[in-house]
């Protein structure tokens, strides 16, 4: 890690939840902080007790008072960590508080962590990708407050019949099916859904696109919830790799005669 540029603010994944799921470098710069600014609800609070930090809830702030917060404190010569939900790359709006930092000419550095979609992964106990079935994961959300740019609305996105991990969407599961099936997916395909991937009360639905929604209303899932889809989530069909397969060999394993 460049550690040799001067005192940069740290973006931090703090992972899906459960606290042993942080980075070892993440933990140990959330102890070292000297101001923390987290990512509000989705950040486990656990994560932050005992810290000699001073916190700040991002919910609260607007981008303008973040980045007077850590830049001040940067300028003042404090470690600055600004730690952010799963992977700070994926839907964690980073990249206009860098372009802020820039700007001021502060340096910064990301130390990246378990996004909610490996986490969901693990949970449901899945590979995403298999030969024979699907080698492409889609990490996606529908279309809400935030539009979607055209060709990847969920029904263009559909027609590949990859591996779907779709963010930010289960307030919709309704529409989002129908757009998944009329897509391309037959509705037969499997789906998984889990709230709160990796905390205690983590909850796992599955079942089929056209099941889905009324499966998630039973269980009054509203929020905070991953939804992956792909016949690749089924145990059946596809092949084994050829990774560990015996006939195939590769620079590291010769194939057995
Ligand atoms: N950067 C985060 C995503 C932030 S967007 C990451 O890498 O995971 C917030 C969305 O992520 C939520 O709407 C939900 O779809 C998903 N999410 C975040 N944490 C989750 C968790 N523990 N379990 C399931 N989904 C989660």
């Amino acid at each position: 890690m460049k550690e040799n540029i001067q005192n940069p603010v740290y973006f931090v994944g703090a992972g899906p939840g459960d606290p042993e799921l942080i980075t070892v470098r993440g933990r140990r710069l959330l102890d070292q902080a000297d101001v923390v600014v987290f990512a509000g609800s989705l950040v486990n609070p656990v994560l932050l007790k005992g810290l000699r930090a001073e916190i700040h809830d991002s919910s609260g702030m607007d981008l303008d008072r973040v980045i007077q917060v850590m830049s001040g404190a940067q300028q003042q010569g404090k470690k600055v960590v600004r730690l952010h939900t799963g992977d700070p790359s994926i839907y964690g709006a980073i990249r206009e508080q860098m372009k802020r930092l820039n700007g001021l000419g502060i340096p910064y550095c990301v130390v990246p962590g378990v996004t909610s979609a490996a986490a969901s992964a693990a949970s449901i106990k899945r590979e995403l990708t298999c030969p024979g079935i699907s080698q492409t994961v889609i990490f996606t959300r529908r279309a809400g407050r935030t539009p979607v740019p055209r060709g990847e609305e969920i029904k263009a996105l559909s027609q590949h019949q990859a591996t779907m991990c779709i963010f930010l969407s289960i307030a919709m599961i309704e529409e989002l099916a129908e757009e998944l099936i009329s897509g391309g997916y037959p509705p037969r395909t499997p789906v998984a859904v889990v709230e709160k991937a990796s905390w205690p009360d983590e909850k796992i639905i599955e079942g089929t696109i056209e099941d889905i929604a009324s499966r998630v209303k039973a269980a009054g899932i509203k929020k905070t919830a991953m939804i992956m889809v792909g016949r690749v989530l089924s145990m059946e069909g596809g092949r084994d790799s050829n990774l560990y397969h015996p006939e195939f060999h590769h620079g590291y394993r010769k194939a057995r005669d």
